[in-house]
């Protein structure tokens, strides 16, 4: 991944030094996360439970149609039909100007949209260097 992203070997280093070390363990199927007193209960989808004390949500931005919806930003921007799901996650953009598609087909001029949320137009979007690549050619496209 490093030769892909800007996904540094040091870290991938620390993370395996600290599963070598039983500090670190790596667990599959989450189906939900529950608050309860003095923490958090993580329940999977074999139905086993795992209570902690801290939990952190790094899954980065959505891309789903639900979670565009529930999005402070994005939801009423939605409901005006200025913006508009793409079928493979994120919004839909004109990719030659970045500029959001919305809810008739119709480009929302001078309204820009770079990284993540651009995932269904580019498909790899996950990593700043694609974000950095797109924003330099955004910029050009709005000096032309
Ligand atoms: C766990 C994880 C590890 C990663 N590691 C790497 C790595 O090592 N190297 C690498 O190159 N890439 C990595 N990535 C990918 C990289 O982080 C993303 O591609 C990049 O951050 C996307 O940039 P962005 O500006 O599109 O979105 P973001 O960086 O997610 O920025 C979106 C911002 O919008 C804000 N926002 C959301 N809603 C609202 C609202 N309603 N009002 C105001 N602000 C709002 C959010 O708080 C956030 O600050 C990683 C991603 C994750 C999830």
């Amino acid at each position: 991944m490093t030769y892909l992203a800007a996904f540094p070997p040091v870290s991938a280093r620390r993370l395996l030094e600290q599963m070598e070390q039983g500090r670190l363990s790596l667990s599959g199927g989450l189906a939900s996360t529950e608050p309860v007193h003095g923490g958090f209960e993580l329940v999977t989808e074999d139905g086993s439970r795992q209570f902690v004390e801290y939990l952190i949500d790094g899954r980065g931005v959505g891309y789903g149609v639900d979670e565009l919806k529930r999005d402070l930003l994005t939801g009423p921007l939605m409901e005006q039909g200025l913006i508009n799901p793409h079928p493979h996650g994120g919004l839909q953009i004109d990719r030659m100007t970045y500029e959001a598609i919305g809810k008739t087909g119709e480009v929302t001029r001078n309204f820009h949209i770079l990284g993540d949320l651009t995932k269904g137009e580019f498909l790899a979007t996950t990593d700043v260097g694609r974000c950095v690549a797109h924003s330099v050619r955004l910029a050009d496209a709005i000096a032309r």
